[in-house]
């Protein structure tokens, strides 16, 4: 905590001048690109990998990036709070792009990988539920060859949570681009899922330039 409330005293001190206008702007009204889901995981920082600003992202984090799924009446079968905020940033703020942000070494990956029954504690066994079906796709055999089984479960995870996104009222009304992003640590870099090649790859000059094609269509 010490470093925290020093922060504060820093940035009060030294970069909060230059925020100025930008928070004034920001106190009348918030206009984000994108809702982003992303793992709690204190390394995953959009505002650092993907030079994020304040008012840029709407924001959900928990414990493995999941959305549980909604039922056939297309509401959350379980989470009332990330449902609040998919209805929130698709029906208020009318963002057109959801991105569910995975990462390499995730702690909730490792204990879903390892077996939810094993897991002591009775909130985090539930929620990894959730992220079941990864596991099952794992097992079968599925993912990222090159990857540790617990970073292709992380990433069969990410899509695995877009498919449950979808079963969303406002996602399946609003159609919005749905976006699965996987941030490896220890390179710090971003990857995003390439359907043709079927699998992540890193988000370079190139990969970006197709991202922005596929989404002028
Ligand atoms: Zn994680």
């Amino acid at each position: 905590m010490r470093k925290l409330v020093q922060g504060i005293v820093d940035f009060r001190k030294g970069r909060r001048p230059d925020y100025a206008e930008t928070f004034a702007r920001l106190a009348l009204r918030q206009k984000p690109d994108a809702l982003y889901i992303a793992c709690s995981d204190s390394r995953v920082q959009a505002n650092v990998f993907a030079s994020t600003e304040p008012g840029d992202l709407f924001v959900v984090r928990n414990p493995g990036n999941l959305v549980s799924p909604a039922g056939p009446d297309g509401k959350s079968i379980s989470d009332e709070s990330e449902a609040a905020a998919i209805e929130f940033a698709l029906d208020v703020l009318e963002v057109r792009d959801i991105i569910v942000c995975g990462h390499s070494g995730c702690g909730a990956m490792a204990a879903l990988a390892a077996g939810r029954e094993n897991v002591r504690w009775p909130h985090l066994r539930s929620w990894l539920r959730h992220g079941d079906a990864a596991a099952e796709r794992l097992r079968h055999g599925e993912g990222d060859p090159e990857r540790t089984p617990q970073d292709r479960l992380s990433q069969l995870n990410v899509l695995l949570q877009l498919e449950h996104l979808r079963s969303y009222e406002p996602v399946r009304r609003r159609a919005p681009g749905l976006h699965p992003w996987w941030f490896e640590i220890a390179t710090a870099e971003v990857h995003a899922w390439d359907a043709g090649l079927g699998r992540f790859r890193a988000i370079d000059d190139d990969h970006a330039a197709q991202i922005l094609q596929r989404m002028k269509r």
